[in-house]
């Protein structure tokens, strides 16, 4: 098949889309394209990109669409997403959404998978997240990665993301309803919407994905 094969993995912060996102591209041999890793790395780096949304991630709010938008039509000119992408955290606005559409043209997204987590769980799985700052690897903060602060996988350090804190895990959570909840009926509208509960152990979930994406014939 010469089609790319473009997913987007929708869903509340914390209801696994960084988890399933990577086992996805890993199985699919496609890149994970992390809008919020592209933006974390920037800040980290220290670049005009990063000390420009600096402040804005730490508080939890949305980057402009056109600033992201931007980042994603430059990724989607490297050599690897030339296969399709797995995108997690893009798009998050109707705007970006229609964006992306035209980026892609004919060749599209494929399947908009939406993990379905209430928002009391994914609160708590935010409060207790732990990550390591250089691979990305993600712990609970009873795990003895998270009392050391030491990654068992790399090495690295081992902290609480800034917006992993109370006010801004409201505020994200307010942003998503408000901001991101309609491209639910976006990509329901296109039938391009699956919907996966999200509250299963995670191999569970990324087998009820892959059926999915075997039953609709995209792999
Ligand atoms: P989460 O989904 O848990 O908030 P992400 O890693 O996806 O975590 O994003 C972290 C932050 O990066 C967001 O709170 C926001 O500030 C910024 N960001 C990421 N993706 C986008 C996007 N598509 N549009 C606007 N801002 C974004």
């Amino acid at each position: 098949m010469s089609q790319r094969l473009n997913l987007i993995v929708l869903g509340k912060q914390g209801a696994g889309k960084g988890t399933q996102s990577t086992v996805l591209a890993e199985r699919y041999a496609i890149p994970h394209v992390s809008t919020g890793d592209i933006l974390r790395n920037a800040v980290a780096a220290g670049s005009e990109l990063g000390q420009q949304v600096e402040s804005i991630l730490h508080a939890g709010d949305l980057v402009n669409d056109e600033l992201v938008n931007q980042l994603v039509r430059e990724r989607f000119k490297e050599a690897d997403a030339q296969k399709g992408v797995v995108l997690d955290g893009f798009p998050r606005t109707i705007g970006q959404a229609e964006a992306l559409e035209e980026m892609l043209g004919d060749d599209g997204i494929k399947l908009c998978i939406n993990l379905d987590v209430p928002t009391e769980l994914v609160t708590q799985r935010l409060s207790s997240r732990r990550v390591c700052q250089e691979c990305g690897a993600t712990y609970k903060d009873t795990d003895v990665e998270a009392i050391s602060g030491t990654c068992s996988a790399c090495g690295g350090d081992v902290i609480q993301r800034t917006d992993d804190y109370p006010d801004a895990i409201r505020k994200r959570l307010e942003t998503y309803e408000r901001d991101t909840e309609p491209l639910l009926k976006f990509y329901g509208a296109r039938g391009l919407l699956v919907t996966v509960d999200g509250d299963q152990r995670p191999n569970e979930v990324t087998d009820e994905i892959m059926k999915l994406v075997h039953e609709r014939g995209l792999a």
